[in-house]
């Protein structure tokens, strides 16, 4: 039977848009529908704009700190308005290069809402037309989740924080996951009051410990209040601004509210049920290794399917997906290995296992290396922060398990050093390595002690 198109994709963030693309390049007839922006979370509303605006709120700290170097600077201002604009030039260029690619690919763009209709169509709800397709991909990400409480309509998700017409003189982030803690280096670099809020005993769930411990202490420093064992209870606007209740009976004033308590697969009204597609307990969509659900012609990947919520993931099982379909090559991202940064400011770099999952899955037997040091810029800077850097071992193999970071360039090193793990680098092979001086990363080949806990 013949079908309007090959390949119908749903969504067109990281994972749609290089699926679309590699399968019109195998020679597939693709259409993708996007029913807001080309580009998706990663462009238009997460991790691109979070880090420009991550840079942004780190020059304070440049400038503050080149009077150790010598430098008479004037009395630097922040514009919020200039900012946003900027960031928003820059996101409209992104997307223009997200549509140029699908274009370039032959890819039929429809710019609206598409659902489920069959196994073999989609509805695309502004038009009402309905498509046909040999293979659906549902790629259509994940959204903020607020919750239900009394005066959720006054506060912000991610989403509205990019948004914001002017930079909130006092700001409470409820959440202890790497969107929290993000904004709330964000919002505190700038020049916001910042509360953190969350309702377990430690931010960062499922990071290594000493992670977790040392940014919370380093984020304290730097004015960021974290009030742990707490969630909000209502929200109420008052003369004075937001009243954030807090179940500890604590009321804490703020200009505004942001909730990052988690994300959602992005399946509302998509058409899953009466089509029969298996949805799994949070509405992710079910699929296996290939990303193949149970109905044989619709797949998934990304953020919908909630496996592991990146953009680097979402893009290679799009691209796994349409080489396994449509080129002839079948193969699976792997998701195992996965580095992994937290923007926060320090800011975080890891990769593998976490101490305490490395000690379950090895019977104890892990060695640890760890060293604490003032980065060589912050002598001179008169700056107090220090950087945490850990490798988790196999004690029987030698093997790397986990390598993890806190400090600057964090991310850039961990990258690096993921390479090396992922090739099954040893304790021994970091040894082995020469170091390259000066620099922080020199630090995770010159670690001979196991580390020992101070009674
Ligand atoms: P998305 O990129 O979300 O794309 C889905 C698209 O589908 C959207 O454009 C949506 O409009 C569209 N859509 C939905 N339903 C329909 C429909 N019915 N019809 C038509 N179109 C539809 N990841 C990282 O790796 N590093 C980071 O630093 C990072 N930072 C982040 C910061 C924030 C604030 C957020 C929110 C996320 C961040 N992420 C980060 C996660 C990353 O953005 C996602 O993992 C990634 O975008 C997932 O890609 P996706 O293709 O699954 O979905």
């Amino acid at each position: 039977m013949s079908h309007d198109f090959d390949l119908f994709v749903i969504g067109g963030g990281s994972g749609g848009v290089r699926a679309a693309r590699i399968a019109a390049g195998h020679g597939a007839r693709v259409a993708l529908a996007e029913e807001y922006r080309y580009g998706g979370t990663c462009v238009i509303r997460g991790c691109v704009p979070k880090k420009l605006l991550v840079y942004a709120s780190r020059f304070p700290d440049e400038f503050e700190d080149a009077a150790g170097f010598g430098w008479t600077a004037g009395q630097p201002t922040f514009d919020w308005a200039s900012l946003i604009a900027a960031k928003d030039k820059e996101i409209a260029r992104l997307e223009a290069a997200y549509q140029g690619t699908l274009q370039r690919a032959g890819v039929t763009m429809f710019s609206e809402r598409a659902v489920l209709a069959s196994p073999n169509s989609v509805t695309l709800t502004a038009s009402g037309k309905t498509i046909s397709a040999g293979k659906i991909l549902i790629a259509t990400g994940g959204t903020p989740f607020v919750g239900d409480i009394p005066g959720r309509e006054h506060v912000i998700s991610s989403n509205e924080a990019f948004h914001l017409t002017s930079l909130p003189r006092s700001i409470v982030i409820y959440g202890g996951g790497y969107i929290a803690v993000e904004f709330a280096g964000i919002f505190a670099g700038l020049g916001s009051d910042v509360t953190v809020v969350y309702r377990s005993e430690k931010i960062l769930r499922g990071f290594d410990d000493d992670l977790r411990d040392d940014l919370t202490s380093a984020m304290r420093k730097r004015g960021i209040r974290i009030v742990t064992d707490a969630e909000i209870e209502r929200v109420d606007r008052t003369d004075a601004g937001l009243a954030t209740c807090l179940t500890t009976g604590e009321q804490v004033m703020a200009d505004q509210v942001m909730f990052a308590i988690g994300r959602t697969p992005n399946v509302d009204g998509l058409g899953l049920a009466a089509v029969g597609v298996e949805c799994g307990w949070n509405g992710h969509v079910v699929v296996d290794e290939v990303s193949r659900t149970n109905i044989e012609t619709i797949f998934a990947v990304g953020d919908v399917t909630d496996r592991v919520n990146l953009t680097p993931v979402a893009i290679r099982e799009g691209h796994a997906f349409a080489d396994t379909e449509f080129g002839g090559k079948r193969w699976c991202a792997d998701h195992a290995l996965i580095p992994t940064a937290v923007f926060s400011t320090p800011e975080i770099g890891t990769v593998g296992e976490p101490e305490h999952v490395a000690r379950e899955r090895n019977n104890n037997r892990v060695d640890i290396y760890k060293t604490r040091f003032r980065p060589m810029k912050n002598v001179l800077a008169g700056r107090d922060e220090r950087t945490m850097m850990k490798l988790v071992v196999c004690a029987d193999s030698d093997k790397i398990l986990g390598c993890h970071v806190l400090g600057p360039d964090a991310a850039e090193i961990v990258q690096m050093a993921a390479i090396a793990i992922r090739l099954g680098a040893t304790k021994s092979d970091f040894d082995q390595t020469m170091a390259l001086h000066p620099s922080a990363a020199e630090e995770l080949v010159t670690l001979r002690d196991k580390w020992v806990d101070p009674v």
